[in-house]
């Protein structure tokens, strides 16, 4: 990045100026003594968020909300630390439904604040006068109830069906949703909390613990947390219900419902393995502790990569650890995207293209490279369909995506993750693995704890792992694979024998072998998934129940293994699979396979019956994230 000298960067404040707020409180006191300004590095504009940076910058948030479960709302103040240019006079913040109740400077005295014209996507500007003598806004505030970062459950939506839950998801521009501050992921802040909430439960956040047990407070029970690394604003998250930890090794431990926290500890006993192997890839791990906290069922993603507290989905508890890589993925954002994190939505990519690749590293070293080939050839074939599907004409597999008047949720394909993939394979064959990962682990070093673009990584990656050779990066088509539709031509494919012989048992199959003649010995859920994959898209429902008799695939606990297999039921009308399809549709929110299974079910007139009265009961279940896709579906 171009650092500007501190005159331009003032000349260049005096010209993007905003009109001040039209909301006048009462005067602020004459200063005793001016507020310290700093030299702020310039950050890169990003067009989802309304905060000015470059003038005046938030730096540290500092919580204390009351949680209010029949009102589902947050209640109380967030303190904010703001540093700020020479000739800074306001701050632009981040909000979106809140209902601001006052803002005072450090000491209590108002500050004059106006919020600005909403938009549906971005919500609206705060602006509010700095104080002269301090770095300290107090903004009181309400969080509304349908709060988009927030997921208020019934006590009937989660696994013990007895006490309500709270949780929250950011990622993308969501937090503004629950906290006033700049929500742009270039904009690191450091954060501490103070968290009221029902006596008989217990709050999480994705910070240090100080009081892991609650203090008695008013209204309840407080927990106090604190990160000193700065992150940025979508990776600040909460969860508030009866929750119960178990301990995994020295530095980690996995939180959910009393009912789930054993099975869940059970699946999760090869993460203190994990760390350890992404850490002697990519150096120290910087967070401290790694815990991860299971979510009802309705969470509608995988996992999200909270510092040092993963949220994940309850449909990755196999009872056989055979999903676990879900749990590399979001170990790898330790590294790729909180560490070293995409500057602005259309940089996604660094986030998820590296982590991608980075948890397929962390699986090789975990289980060996049959898994790990698999897997790549699991992520080419979903790919190729994603490509297929939006086709090359369009800019959406395009790598560094234009986000520009759009929500970035629409720009979180799995063309980000599994093409962004394909592209660090490609430069490590190119290369070499051990000159890749020798570069990998020094760009980690190199940009820990900032935002980073996609031309500052492509400058990067030319000058120190290309040595600056122009002809090389040209001949590696760089270009064509981050600005361009499609998958250039020098894509790695992935070719695992094991997938090449579940293959051979699928057209067996097909040509008439029984079921019970398959050689099926030994064979992992991947390839399990591969070999329904294989199939025919519509069978007849003879082969239907042959395939299910003998793998009893309609009973499988196996949340993937059932979604591949689902889809076939749906594509052939298995009636046999119809209540497992009823059960798997209204008992977990992931939108990746509620998604898929309702746009099959939307195909034939007898699908849409199904899936109209199903959505019908379901939909109070999902996350807004998931009927935000789904109303766009099922019609
Ligand atoms: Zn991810």
């Amino acid at each position: 990045m171009k650092k500007l000298s501190l005159t331009l960067l003032a000349a260049s404040l005096a010209a993007c100026a905003t009109p001040q707020p039209q909301v006048a409180t009462t005067p602020v006191p004459a200063p005793a003594t001016a507020a310290p300004t700093t030299a702020l590095v310039p950050l890169e504009r990003d067009v989802h968020s309304y905060a000015r940076p470059n003038e005046a910058r938030v730096t540290h948030v500092a919580l204390d909300l009351a949680t209010d479960f029949a009102a589902k709302t947050l209640t109380g103040t967030a303190t904010l630390t703001v540093a700020r240019a020479p000739n800074a006079r306001e701050i632009v913040l981040d909000t979106k439904g809140l209902e601001i109740l006052g803002v005072t400077d450090g000491g209590g005295a108002p500050l004059r604040h106006a919020t600005g014209a909403g938009d549906p996507i971005l919500g609206a500007p705060l602006t509010v006068q700095l104080p002269t003598t301090s770095d300290r806004v107090v903004i009181r505030y309400r969080t509304s109830p349908d709060a988009g970062a927030l997921q208020w459950l019934t006590p009937a939506q989660t696994a013990g069906k007895q006490h309500p839950y709270l949780f929250s998801q950011g990622q993308a521009i969501l937090t503004r949703t629950w906290i006033p501050t700049q929500d742009s992921p270039g904009i690191r802040q450091t954060y501490e909390a103070r968290v009221t909430v029902p006596a008989e439960l217990r709050a999480v956040m994705s910070a240090e613990q100080l009081t892991p047990d609650g203090e008695p407070a008013a209204g309840g029970r407080a927990f106090r947390f604190r990160l000193d690394q700065a992150i940025p604003p979508y990776l600040i998250a909460i969860a508030v219900g009866d929750i119960a930890f178990r301990p995994l090794g020295p530095r980690s431990g996995v939180y959910a419902e009393p009912s789930v926290v054993d099975s869940a500890a059970r699946e999760f006993v090869d993460v203190e393995r994990m760390i350890d192997a992404a850490e002697s890839l990519y150096g120290p791990y910087r967070w401290g502790r790694y815990d991860i906290l299971v979510l009802p069922p309705s969470f509608p993603f995988g996992g999200m990569e909270n510092p040092r507290l993963t949220f994940a989905t309850p449909t990755i508890l196999a009872g056989d650890r055979s999903l676990v890589s879900l749990i590399a993925h979001e170990l790898a954002h330790s590294w790729s995207g909180n560490l070293v994190t995409n500057a602005t939505w259309s940089d996604f990519w660094l986030n998820e293209g590296f982590t991608t690749y980075i948890e397929n590293r962390i699986m090789e070293a975990l289980y060996g490279r049959d898994i790990a080939v698999m897997l790549q050839q699991l992520e080419r074939t979903e790919l190729e369909s994603e490509i297929a599907g939006f086709g090359t004409d369009t800019g959406e597999t395009v790598l560094h995506i234009d986000l520009a008047g759009r929500d970035p949720d629409e720009g979180m394909t799995n063309i980000a993750y599994d093409k962004g993939s394909a592209f660090l394979r490609m430069l490590e064959h190119a290369v070499g693995r051990e000159r890749f990962d020798t570069y990998l682990r020094s760009y980690f070093d190199r940009h820990a704890f900032q935002p980073i673009t996609t031309s500052q990584f492509l400058a990067d990656m030319k000058a120190n792992l290309l040595g600056g050779d122009e002809a090389r990066y040209a001949a590696l088509q760089v270009n064509r694979w981050v600005f361009g539709a499609g998958l250039p031509s020098n894509a790695p494919v992935p070719a695992s024998d094991r997938f090449a012989r579940v293959e051979a048992q699928a057209r067996a199959f097909v040509r008439g072998t029984p079921p019970a003649r398959l050689d099926t010995t030994g064979w992992v859920t991947q390839e399990w998934q591969h070999f329904i994959g294989s199939l025919p898209d519509t069978m007849t429902l003879r082969q239907m129940g042959d395939l299910d008799q003998q793998f009893r695939f309609t009973q499988s606990g196996n949340s993937e293994v059932l979604f591949a297999w689902l889809r076939k039921a749906i594509a052939s009308r298995y009636a046999p699979a119809m209540p497992a399809l009823e059960r798997f549709l209204t008992t977990q929110g992931r939108r990746k396979f509620l998604v898929p299974l309702y746009q099959d079910l939307m195909k034939a007139d007898w699908g849409r019956q199904v899936a109209r009265r199903i959505y019908a009961t379901a939909r109070p279940l999902y996350h807004p994230v998931s009927t935000g896709s789904i109303d766009q579906i099922v019609k």
